[in-house]
């Protein structure tokens, strides 16, 4: 019987496990090693814990590198991910977005579903273990003298995780593998915008756009959520993972967000409401003049940046530059941000292991037979939305795929 060994017990891993069961049941031995006391942590904290876990709209193009990602999304599309729930007995909906949620809209639906699939298939589950290191030796897999002829690596990304390095990365270098490095991605993007406090926890939609040097490098509309000290929300991840690629090797500390809390007005038309407000009202004060359109808070940065400083003067005594300058701030509201180097504070990483060292899609090392890395372990890593667990399902399910053909003509 084939013995195959899973460091990691996250998204990738248990789906390399299930796969290889459900397909080989007795015929192999599989056993799960995870460091923590529970499989599935970071399952339980996607989509603030409602378990986002997918994305309607899965493509290549939602990933770093979409050329390596294409033929595992192929094998593994969201059609074939809902399926294979279903066939677990986990229904799933999805929202506007495409984003895939349990029915049940709690994340604690799908770690139960695995976890009674994967007692039912006597799947090995060694909690509370860190592996630090494994063995090569006579074309086997050697951990703490236990053999295996097969090893996957699943042991996810650091972010999140209060640690500097996965020891495992060590073993893997050993064997001629690369690393690339690592970068903070989907995370929160840092501003010192003067008023920043006061917006803490106001909401706006916005097409935000994020730019360095005057450049723009990405933009995208949807929610962006004030923090004490932070631009929030799913468009601002996404900005952050786009600032990270850029930034990777350029020695850049600042960029810009700029928001458009207007994106299908024109400038001129911005304008023309604005006036046509103040001559249908012209006793209202300056700081009631916005607030038709945005959040009492956002009003009164709005006019703070333009450097309107008497907010109770009648808005009749605006000048049509004034209304210009409010309007610019409306169309370009520019933050000067900071950017991340915290590895721990984000929800994925940008890098892992090399992908010229690693076939797709069996996701087999290239020096090493039968040594198989999936889900973030890889330098892959995806937008906001539940594309970072699909690839991670898909990847646990290329893997399995891989080794399930190997056995299978082995036996032949
Ligand atoms: C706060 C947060 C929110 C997120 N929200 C979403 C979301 O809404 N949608 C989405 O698609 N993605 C989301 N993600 C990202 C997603 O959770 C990950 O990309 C995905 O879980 C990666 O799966 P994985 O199997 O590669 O790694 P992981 O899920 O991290 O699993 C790896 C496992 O390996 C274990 N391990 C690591 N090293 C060792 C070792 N040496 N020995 C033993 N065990 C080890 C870890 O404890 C862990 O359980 C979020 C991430 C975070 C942090």
């Amino acid at each position: 019987m084939k013995k195959i060994a899973i460091i990691g017990g996250g998204a990738s891993g248990l789906m390399v496990a299930l796969t290889l069961k459900k397909e080989l049941d007795g015929n192999v031995d599989v056993e799960i090693y995870e460091r923590n006391n529970k499989i599935g942590r970071k399952i339980l904290m996607s989509g603030n814990g409602k378990g986002n876990i997918s994305n309607f709209f899965v493509s290549e193009k939602n990933y770093n590198n979409p050329t390596f990602v294409k033929p595992i999304i192929d094998n593994f599309k969201v059609d074939s991910l809902i399926k294979e729930f279903f066939s677990y007995g986990l229904s799933l909906v999805k929202d506007d977005s495409g984003r895939m949620y349990p029915q049940s809209d709690s994340s604690n639906s799908i770690l139960d579903i695995l976890r009674i699939q994967l007692d039912n298939y006597k799947v090995k589950i060694n909690n509370d273990i860190y592996i630090d290191s494994f063995e090569f030796k006579d074309k086997f897999f050697w951990i703490d003298n236990k053999k295996y002829d097969y090893l996957v690596i699943a042991a996810g990304s650091i972010a999140s995780n209060k640690e500097v390095k996965n020891k495992i990365q060590d073993s893997v270098e050993k064997l001629g593998h690369s690393f690339t490095k690592l970068y903070p991605s989907l995370s929160q993007i840092l501003t010192n915008y003067d008023y920043i406090k006061s917006l803490s926890g106001v909401r706006v939609k916005a097409l935000a756009k994020i730019a360095i040097n005057g450049e723009i490098i990405k933009k995208e509309y949807g929610e962006v959520l004030f923090k004490d000290k932070a631009l929030s929300g799913i468009v601002i991840l996404n900005l952050s993972a786009a600032l990270a690629r850029k930034t990777q090797d350029m020695k850049i500390n600042s960029a810009e967000v700029i928001l458009d809390l207007l994106p299908n007005l024109s400038t001129q038309e911005v304008f023309d409401i604005l006036l046509y407000n103040i001559k249908n009202n012209p006793w209202k004060t300056i700081d009631q003049l916005l607030l038709g359109q945005f959040n009492k808070m956002i009003s009164l940065s709005i006019l703070k940046d333009s450097g309107i400083i008497d907010f109770k003067k009648r808005v009749d005594s605006l000048s049509a530059n004034d209304i210009k300058k409010i309007v610019d701030v409306i169309k370009n509201w520019e933050f000067r941000v900071s950017i991340s180097k915290d590895l721990n504070n984000c929800q994925v990483i940008c890098g892992g292991v090399d992908l010229k060292d690693v076939e797709s899609p069996s996701l087999e090392s290239k020096k090493v037979s039968n040594l198989y890395f999936c889900g973030e372990f890889l330098n892959i890593d995806g937008e906001c939305g539940g594309f970072n667990l699909h690839f991670a399902f898909a990847s646990g399910y290329n893997v399995a795929s891989s080794i399930i053909k190997k056995i299978n003509s082995d036996e032949k």
